[in-house]
């Protein structure tokens, strides 16, 4: 029984026993580089394609010169500075440097339009931008309206105009950083949600929200993802998304293990990378799935050394998960389930714990430790047992502090309670493991029947003749809303509308069959892996 109210709740809890204490007291950067006399010799960062590598010890002392050279240029506590930077390790040695000297970070994607980078530039409060040469024309441009940008720096051969990243890194005296108080519950990070839903969320992650999160997967006697020192940690999925900031960064700094920077996902470097490196440990999303589940240039690469496969941020498809297994047998494969707002990580596989336990395709691992997962009826507010598909709740201390600037759609999204409400469906079953449904907001309502699109794109992709899929709504007079396919096929495959048709109506109730479908050459879809599935209902408006 929950203190909420005098309602009875049933609250799901990990599988895996609570850490029986988190660190969430002290400052990230000081969580992150604890354990660092134990392996500081040993590479850190390593920049996937020119193999340069940052050990420990030297990742530390560097991040220690850039907060001396970010005070230096003003930045003090509180203040925000802006990366557009794909992967690299500017990157992490810069949000490391920052969180020293008490500033906070927001990353945005450099492939971002210069008004949507703007857009987070201001509404975060910016104080200065670090990027690449390449990006600095668009930034100008519009920049001109915007006069007070403050500095950019640039990490490559600095434009007019722009500093060299050296004013920040080169400082001769790391010694010059200032002395400040960190609270745990200042802010340290600033990500944007992906924008799935609409504009992309400023969120407001504390020190302590994400130490939290990272000892809820990688701290303890029997982690929840248990990364070794002589792991070998993939980072391709991008930095500026909380997913692989948290889970493969700040993890892997923790554990002691290596990261190996890619800067943008192409599935032939990709194999290349892996293969040279002897990846271990491999954090995809599922378009990354369908691609190493389907390309056949996948069959030419020595993928042996990868031991661990996370997928996450996206419904992923049983039928791809298994396609995957086929791929890489010896790796053991499973999803977590993450949201910005929610530090990220709701729950993680425990295939991936020290002392695994048995999972399913298809879970998203069980709720992590030291934190409540809830199921509630959407309308009712009531919670749900066992089984019973409902809202997902989450609470504990690794949850965001609130949207930045918005107070009305934070009261909305965390209760009173401190229960945050993911807007995604799903249920806890017998054995603890956590399934997502789909989202709340992209069900699609034939006659008050519940059609979710993930379920169908899964089926659709399983299919030998379609390389993607993404299912959306069209309105429709007698059913409300009817489901309908856009479909990408493989290269030399050929296959009618109808055929698709009945693919799926052989294998779903009578309201999820498909009423149309069409073909088209690429489905859109967000860095962090999700189909863009406002685009498509655009699109669906000029068919
Ligand atoms: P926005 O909130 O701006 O519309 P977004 O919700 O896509 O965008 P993120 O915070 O990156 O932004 O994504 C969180 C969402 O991703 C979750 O609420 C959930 O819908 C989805 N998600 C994450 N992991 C999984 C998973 N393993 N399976 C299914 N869905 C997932
Ligand atoms: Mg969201």
């Amino acid at each position: 029984v929950d203190d909420d109210s005098s309602r009875h709740h049933v609250v799901f809890r990990s599988k895996l026993p609570d850490l029986p204490n988190i660190p969430n007291h002290i400052p990230l950067h000081t969580y992150c580089f604890e354990n660092l006399p134990r392996f500081s010799e040993k590479p850190c960062l390593v920049v996937g394609p020119t193999g340069t590598t940052y050990s420990f010890s030297q990742t530390y002392i560097l991040s220690r010169k850039i907060a001396a050279g970010l005070y230096t240029l003003g930045i003090s506590k509180g203040d925000v500075i802006m990366l557009l930077l794909q992967n690299c390790a500017e990157f992490a040695l810069t949000f490391m440097a920052a969180s020293m000297i008490g500033a906070v970070t927001t990353a945005a994607n450099p492939f971002y339009t210069a008004g949507e980078i703007f857009k987070q530039f201001k509404c975060s409060n910016s104080k200065m931008i670090i990027t690449q040469s390449q990006y600095v024309e668009k930034l100008r441009d519009h920049g001109k309206h915007n006069p007070k940008m403050g500095p950019v720096i640039t990490i490559d051969e600095p434009p007019e105009e722009c500093l060299h990243f050296s004013v920040l890194s080169g400082t001769t005296d790391e010694t010059n950083i200032p002395y400040v108080t960190i609270d745990p519950d200042d802010p340290v990070a600033l990500p944007f949600s992906s924008g799935t839903t609409g504009l992309p969320k400023g969120v407001i992650l504390t020190h302590k929200s994400l130490i939290t999160s990272v000892a809820q997967q990688v701290d303890g006697e029997n982690p929840n993802l248990y990364l070794k020192q002589e792991d070998v940690v993939l980072c391709v999925l991008p930095l500026f998304h909380i997913y692989s900031l948290n889970s493969v960064l700040l993890c892997s700094m923790r554990a002691g293990a290596s990261v190996v920077l890619m800067p943008k996902f192409e599935i032939r470097s990709l194999l290349e990378l892996i293969q040279r490196y002897r990846v271990t440990v491999a954090a995809v999303v599922p378009p990354m799935v369908l691609s190493l589940a389907k390309n056949p240039m996948v069959g030419s690469y020595d993928l042996s050394s990868i031991r661990v496969v996370l997928s996450g941020a996206a419904p992923l498809g049983k039928e791809l998960e298994d396609g995957l297994r086929r791929r890489v047998p010896q790796a053991i494969f499973g999803q977590g389930y993450g949201m910005t707002e929610a530090g990220p990580v709701l729950s993680m596989s425990a295939a991936f714990a020290k002392q695994p336990l048995p999972t399913k395709s298809g879970s998203c691992g069980s709720v992590v430790r030291n934190a409540e997962l809830k199921v509630i009826d959407p309308d009712t507010h009531s919670s749900l047992g066992y089984n019973q598909p409902g809202e997902i709740c989450i609470r504990g201390p690794q949850i965001m502090k609130g949207y930045l600037n918005d107070a009305q759609s934070t009261a909305a999204t965390i209760d009173e309670h401190g229960w945050l409400h993911t807007g995604d469906i799903g249920y806890v079953d017998d054995d603890d493991e956590v399934f997502i449904v789909d989202r709340a907001k992209e069900l699609i309502k034939f006659k008050g029947f519940q059609v979710p699109p993930a379920e169908l794109e899964g089926l659709l992709v399983n299919h030998p003749c379609i390389a993607d899929a993404a299912v959306v709504p069209q309105k429709d007079d007698a059913a409300g809303e009817v489901p309908i396919a856009f479909v990408v096929l493989l290269t030399g495959k050929e296959i009618t509308q109808e055929a698709v048709k009945d693919y799926i109506a052989k294998q779903v109730v009578f309201y999820k069959k498909l009423h149309k479908v069409y073909f088209v050459s690429s489905i859109p879809k967000s860095p962090s892996g999700k189909i863009l599935r406002k685009d498509l209902k655009a699109k669906l408006a000029f068919i």
